[in-house]
């Protein structure tokens, strides 16, 4: 029998994901006890404190941590977030989503995640400026195009990671640095198509679930019924995508509310208005909704792509939705992940949904070591065979992990998800390499 369980519900995304990474460790047969704790915990982490001199003839010291999750199939790989309240814990978890999401993609990454303490908002271009190339100076040699590879995350862009390639490239004259970083603006390495990476590999895997009839109830996008929580880079461009593919894009919020229209919102409108306005929320024709509203809103399909933990044991059984489709990272409680599976919502996880992102980064890496600039159509087509494929891979697991249990494998535990069918395979992949490299020494 299919059995309900009740899993402690923490806030904490680290400890959301330590309770991911167990669950999935009962359908894996063969793990070397020891090893477990080295798949779960980062290799290191490194903090460094620096002093800034900042406009108002004051000095500051700033707290920065990168953290190294796992170098095991490759350089770390990861970005950099610039927020007032980012912990250590914080930029762990999202490390270790790294590590498993560039397993699940299969590219030759492990996983890493940067963070510095302050606030863009109220720091002028200058400061963030000092700030960001200080940092770089005091990782050294911690980065590097074959060591950890950092990009943009939330409050950092392109610029930033413009202002970290030119800091490394000073500290290691004479050589082709441009694979230190990449998010990097397109006139100087960086890859076309990456800002809409993330949605458009999110829209790839959604067709491909939808093509290998993995949601019940749901065959096509064509007059499916979408709500997006979150309307920045990977939330606006997953509206328009799912638009154009003839969905119906019912409700979206941002961080001052939502809005929705039964009838259909046309998602590049809402996006110009919230270009000029600050909000989608006043877009004309559109009934005003609460934030909480867009995530049990009537739909087939919801897109989370704000904030971490943002579905918890609170909200998760007010979800209507047939599929959720995780653009954010981390969206969905491990607690709430369990109500979801009881209730038949399928969740496309993370790891796997919003993957695009750090495709198109590698591929943007492949580019700057061979000195080439791929054309969009040939990074579009690469991106949706890497998306299709590692569906595939987490459908056909999927499946097997389903035919273990009815066999009575897993007696007594919950029956499998598609996010356990993915940390399977991640977990596999790595495993199985670091039994390949052996044991050092
Ligand atoms: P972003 O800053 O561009 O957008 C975030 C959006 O969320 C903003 O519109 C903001 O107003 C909104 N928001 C904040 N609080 C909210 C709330 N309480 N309710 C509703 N909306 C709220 O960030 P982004 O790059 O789009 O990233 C969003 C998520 O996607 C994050 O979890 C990020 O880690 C994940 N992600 C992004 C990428 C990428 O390439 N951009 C890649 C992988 C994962």
């Amino acid at each position: 029998m299919d059995m309900p369980v009740k899993t402690t519900e923490s806030l904490d995304l680290f400890v959301n994901a330590t309770q991911q990474f167990e669950r999935a460790l009962t359908w894996v047969d063969g793990i070397k006890e020891g090893i477990i704790d080295f798949l779960i915990n980062p290799k290191r982490t490194i903090h460094v404190r620096f002093p800034v001199n900042m406009d108002d003839g004051s000095t500051r010291t700033f707290h920065g941590f990168r953290v190294m999750h796992s170098d095991v199939r490759g350089p770390g790989k990861g970005g950099i977030r610039y927020h007032p309240s980012v912990t250590e814990a914080e930029v762990t978890a999202l490390a270790a989503f790294m590590t498993w999401k560039t397993a699940v993609v299969n590219i030759p990454y492990g996983g890493g995640k940067g963070g510095i303490v302050c606030d863009p908002k109220q720091l002028s271009r200058r400061e963030l400026r000092h700030i960001t190339r200080r940092f770089v100076a005091e990782l050294g040699d911690n980065i590097g195009p074959h060591t950890d590879i950092p990009a943009p995350d939330v409050y950092t862009n392109a610029q930033t990671m413009a202002w970290i390639y030119d800091t490394y490239d000073r500290m290691h004259p004479g050589g082709n640095n441009l694979a230190v970083v990449t998010g990097k603006p397109l006139e100087m390495g960086g890859s076309l198509g990456r800002d809409e990476a993330t949605a458009r590999g999110s829209w790839y895997a959604t067709e491909q679930l939808l093509r290998r009839k993995g949601v019940p109830g749901l065959e096509t996008l064509e007059g499916a019924r979408v709500a997006v929580q979150g309307y920045g880079n990977a939330g606006s461009i997953a509206a328009y995508l799912f638009h154009d593919a003839g969905a119906v894009v019912v409700a979206v919020s941002d961080s001052r509310g939502g809005i929705a229209d039964d009838d259909g919102l046309d998602p590049r409108d809402v996006l110009k208005f919230k270009q000029d306005t600050g909000s989608v929320v006043g877009f004309p024709g559109a009934k005003k909704i609460r934030n909480e509203d867009v995530l049990a809103y009537d739909c087939d399909v919801l897109i989370p792509a704000a904030l971490e933990c943002s579905i918890t044991t609170a909200n998760a059984r007010k979800v209507k939705a047939k599929l959720i489709v995780e653009d954010a990272n981390g969206p969905i409680t491990a607690a709430a992940d369990e109500i979801l599976r009881q209730n038949g919502v399928v969740v496309l996880p993370d790891i796997l949904a919003n993957a695009g992102g750090v495709v198109v980064s590698y591929f943007e890496w492949v580019q700057n070591l061979e000195n080439q600039q791929w054309s969009l159509e040939r990074v579009e087509s690469l991106l949706n065979e890497k998306m299709c494929r590692a569906v595939d891979e987490t459908v056909d697991r999927f499946d097997e992990l389903k035919a273990k249990y009815r066999q009575g494998f897993n007696k007594g535990k919950p029956g499998p998800t598609l996010r356990d069918a993915a940390l399977v395979s991640a977990i596999t992949r790595i495993a199985t390499v670091v039994l390949q490299r052996d044991i050092w020494p």
